[in-house]
């Protein structure tokens, strides 16, 4: 069990201000299913991690989001998800219905950043996110918060800080209202 890589990649998000309290999760995957994030947890400190089978078997106390991760590994294959709060990436949500980042490391990894809708805990968000993460490796859920997909944690975590960062300029360049996309 990669613990270690879990409360690594919690301590970045908590450090970037990519999550705040007890929100947010993550997951990785294995041969038979992934391992997440509990319901509630503080993710610099996760404590035990949860199963989810590739049946959709769920341990009890697994966060409630864990039929967006479900999904998008049946949908894509890939190894880890994270999921953020980040306050550029969800107020952007509110004005695009997808973000075409302007820097340079956005436009190389993540050149077209869908926005889709759902409420949190729900098969449509699960479905949204899942159809979505198929053309980008990273999404926003309109006024909630990211979805990043990547091999491993860390890869999962960097799109996350890209996509905020990219977010954060287009800020910075007066979008969000003043700038049309
Ligand atoms: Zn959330």
């Amino acid at each position: 069990m990669q613990i270690k890589e879990f409360e690594l990649i919690g301590k970045r998000l908590f450090s970037e201000g990519l999550v705040g309290g007890n929100f947010g999760n993550m997951s990785l995957k294995t041969a038979e299913g992934f391992w997440i994030t509990k319901s509630g947890s503080y993710l610099d400190e996760p404590g035990e991690l949860k199963f989810v089978s590739n049946e959709g078997v769920f341990e009890s106390g697994a966060s409630s989001e864990w039929r967006v991760h479900h999904q998008s590994y049946n949908s894509t294959g890939k190894g880890a998800i994270v999921h953020a709060h980040p306050g550029y990436s969800v107020a952007a949500s509110f004005y695009y219905d997808e973000i075409i980042p302007e820097d340079s490391e956005g436009k190389m990894l993540c050149p077209l950043i869908p926005v889709v809708t759902g409420e949190p805990g729900t098969d449509l968000l699960a479905r949204n996110v899942s159809e979505a993460l198929r053309m980008s490796p990273v999404v926003i859920a309109k006024g909630h918060g990211t979805f990043s997909m990547g091999k491993d944690l860390k890869e999962a975590y960097l799109l996350t800080s890209i996509v905020e960062h990219s977010c954060k300029i287009i800020y910075l360049m007066g979008g969000f209202g003043g700038l049309s996309l």
